[in-house]
C-alpha cells in the first residue's frame, strides 16, 4: 500500500498558482512542456498561469493536443515535442486528460517504450519526468494521484495504469482557475469526485483514516457541489469542491477504488463518453 500524506506539495486555496513560478525557479528547471487541451489554450486560465512562468523567465512550450479521452497518440506526440525541444520539466494543466496524458509522457520520457507497456501496476523502473500539476477541474483528482488513464485507440480498451513513479512533483489546486468551467463539466466532475469517495468508503481496502477522509468528503460534496453548479462564480462554492476532492483523492489513493470505476472505464472507451458522466450513471451500483 502507498502512502501519499504529504500536504506540504500539494498548494491549494485562492490565488496559490502564482506560487508555481518561484517554485520552480528554486528547484532549478529551466523549459517546460505545458500539457493542456485545445479550450485551455483558448480560454482565460492559460495567461493567469503563464504569467508567473514569465515573471521568473522560465521557459514552456505548449502543447495542446490533448483529446478529451487521451490516446497512445496523443501521448506519443507528447513525448516527440518534449524531445525535440528539450524540455526538463512538465506542467500538466487542465482535468483528468491533461494530467493523465501528462502522466504517461513523464513516465516515457525517462523509461522508454510505448503506453502499451505501462498498463497495469507499477510497471516502470524509474521515476517520471517532474510533473508541476494545475488542475482546472474539481473531480477527477488525476492531478494528486498515482492512477492514469490512456485510450488504446485500436484495441478500444482504456489502459488503467497505476504506477508509484508518476506521481506529480506538486499538485496545484486554485479555485480561480474553476471559475469559467461550464455547469455541465462542474457536476461530470463533482459526480466523478462523490464516486470516488463513495467508493473508497465502501471498499475493502478502507481504513480508519482514509474513512474519515471520505465522510469529510462527502459532507463537502453535498453541501457546496448544488452551489457551484448554480452559479460557476460561487469561490466559497469553487474552494470547498477543491478541498472535497483533496479529501477524497487522499482516501481513494489509498484505500483503492471499486467496481464503478472498472466499468466506468470500458463505458467511457466504448463510447467516448465523459469520465464523470458514467461515474453518475454507475454510482447507484455501489
Ligand atoms: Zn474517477
Amino acid at each position: 500500500m502507498w502512502l501519499h500524506f504529504t500536504f506540504h506539495q500539494n498548494p491549494i486555496g485562492k490565488g496559490v498558482v502564482n506560487e508555481v513560478g518561484p517554485y520552480i525557479k528554486e528547484l532549478g528547471y529551466k523549459k517546460a512542456l505545458l500539457v493542456t487541451d485545445k479550450f485551455i489554450e483558448g480560454s482565460d486560465i492559460l495567461p493567469k498561469v503563464l504569467k508567473p512562468l514569465n515573471a521568473e523567465g522560465i521557459e514552456y512550450v505548449i502543447f495542446s493536443d490533448v483529446e478529451p479521452n487521451p490516446t497512445c497518440k496523443n501521448v506519443t506526440e507528447g513525448v516527440t515535442a518534449l524531445e525535440e525541444h528539450g524540455c526538463d520539466f512538465i506542467i500538466s494543466l487542465g482535468g483528468g486528460s491533461p494530467q493523465d496524458a501528462a502522466s504517461c509522457i513523464s513516465i516515457i520520457a525517462t523509461n522508454g517504450g510505448k503506453p502499451q507497456d505501462y498498463e497495469g501496476l507499477h510497471k516502470s523502473a524509474k521515476k517520471g519526468l517532474p510533473v508541476v500539476a494545475i488542475n482546472t477541474t474539481a473531480g477527477t483528482s488525476a492531478e494528486i494521484t498515482i492512477n492514469y488513464v490512456i485510450t488504446d485507440e485500436e484495441r478500444k480498451v482504456k489502459m488503467v495504469m497505476v504506477d508509484k513513479n508518476s506521481l506529480a512533483l506538486i499538485s496545484v489546486n486554485d479555485p480561480e482557475l474553476m471559475l469559467s468551467k461550464p455547469k455541465g463539466l462542474t457536476a461530470a466532475t463533482g459526480m466523478d469526485a462523490l464516486t470516488h469517495a463513495v467508493e473508497a468508503l465502501v471498499t475493502p481496502g478502507a481504513y480508519n483514516v482514509t474513512k474519515k477522509l471520505s465522510i469529510g468528503a462527502i459532507e463537502l460534496i453535498k453541501e457546496y457541489l448544488p452551489r457551484a453548479v448554480a452559479n460557476g462564480q460561487d469561490i466559497e462554492a469553487r474552494e470547498a469542491m477543491v478541498n472535497a476532492i483533496f479529501l477524497g483523492s487522499m482516501s481513494f489513493n489509498n484505500a483503492g477504488l471499486g467496481y464503478v470505476h472498472s466499468m466506468a472505464h470500458q463505458l467511457g472507451a466504448v463510447y467516448n463518453l465523459p469520465h464523470g458522466v458514467c461515474c453518475a450513471m454507475l454510482l447507484p451500483v455501489v
